[in-house]
């Protein structure tokens, strides 16, 4: 999969789970790929994905400004950093980007900082849209009431891990093997699938980022403001399918 490149659902890293549990995690270190002298492969080169919106979009919830520094700074930052760390750093040869961040060491803190920071903003703009879409139903439905007993209690969960994450990081709804949910949050640009790094592991289906950059313009110190009007956000068509990709067998 050599491209992280599309805008909107191409962008969900969930299209390469199959990708990624056919190589089954492991490295690509001990495979020369029979060529010149047997190193490892080449790491991939990320892009910036497009959004699926303008940074007008998602105003008043979110202002243009903050979306555009958000994307063609933050992001992009991200972005470029990661292929400088692959640049340095052995093991990644190949590896897309969920496998990267699967696989990912602890102590290669340019490649877990600026991985994570890729993929997490690439499903963050992907989960959002103008005026949110429907509620969950469906599969997701299902599963979000046998995990929290409502949707309105598995909203305030993760309304309260958003807001409870201290200082800068994510919440997320992921997905067990089994399909079941559970809501957690990292630190920084961690990401739950990153298996030598956080305790507990899932497929995020839903991630908010509660970094100040993601709000700090038009709310300030509000988090919690800005975690409501993010809610009414969520494209829960994109969530559902996030949702089916993750627990696909
Ligand atoms: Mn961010």
């Amino acid at each position: 999969m050599s491209g992280i490149v599309g805008a909107g659902i191409v962008v969900s890293p969930f299209l390469a789970c199959d990708e990624a549990s056919k190589s089954g995690g492991s490295d690509a270190s001990d495979k020369t790929d029979n060529k010149d002298d047997g190193a490892d492969k080449a790491p991939m080169t990320f892009e910036l994905p497009a959004l699926g919106y303008g940074y007008t979009a998602l105003a008043p919830a979110i202002d243009a400004e903050t979306m555009e520094i958000h994307h063609s700074k933050h992001h992009a930052g991200y972005v470029r950093k990661l292929n400088n760390a692959l640049k340095e750093t052995s093991g990644y040869g190949g590896m897309s980007l969920d496998e990267i961040v699967m696989n990912v060491n602890e102590g290669d803190t340019g490649v877990r900082n600026n991985g994570g920071g890729h993929w997490n903003h690439s499903m963050f703009w992907d989960v959002m849209k103008p005026g949110g879409a429907s509620e969950p139903s469906g599969k997701l439905k299902e599963a979000m009431m046998g995990a929290f007993g409502s949707l309105k209690d598995c909203e305030e969960q993760f309304y309260s891990a958003a807001k409870g994450v201290f200082g800068s990081g994510w919440a997320w709804i992921c997905a067990n093997d089994d399909g079941s949910l559970f809501i957690t949050s990292t630190e920084n640009q961690d990401n739950p699938m990153m298996k030598n790094v956080v305790e507990k592991t899932g497929r995020p289906i839903l991630g908010i980022d509660v970094w100040e950059h993601a709000y700090y313009l038009n709310y300030q110190n509000e988090r919690g403001e800005y975690i409501k009007s993010w809610m009414d956000l969520i494209n829960w068509d994109v969530v559902a399918a996030n949702y089916d990709a993750a627990t696909m067998s």
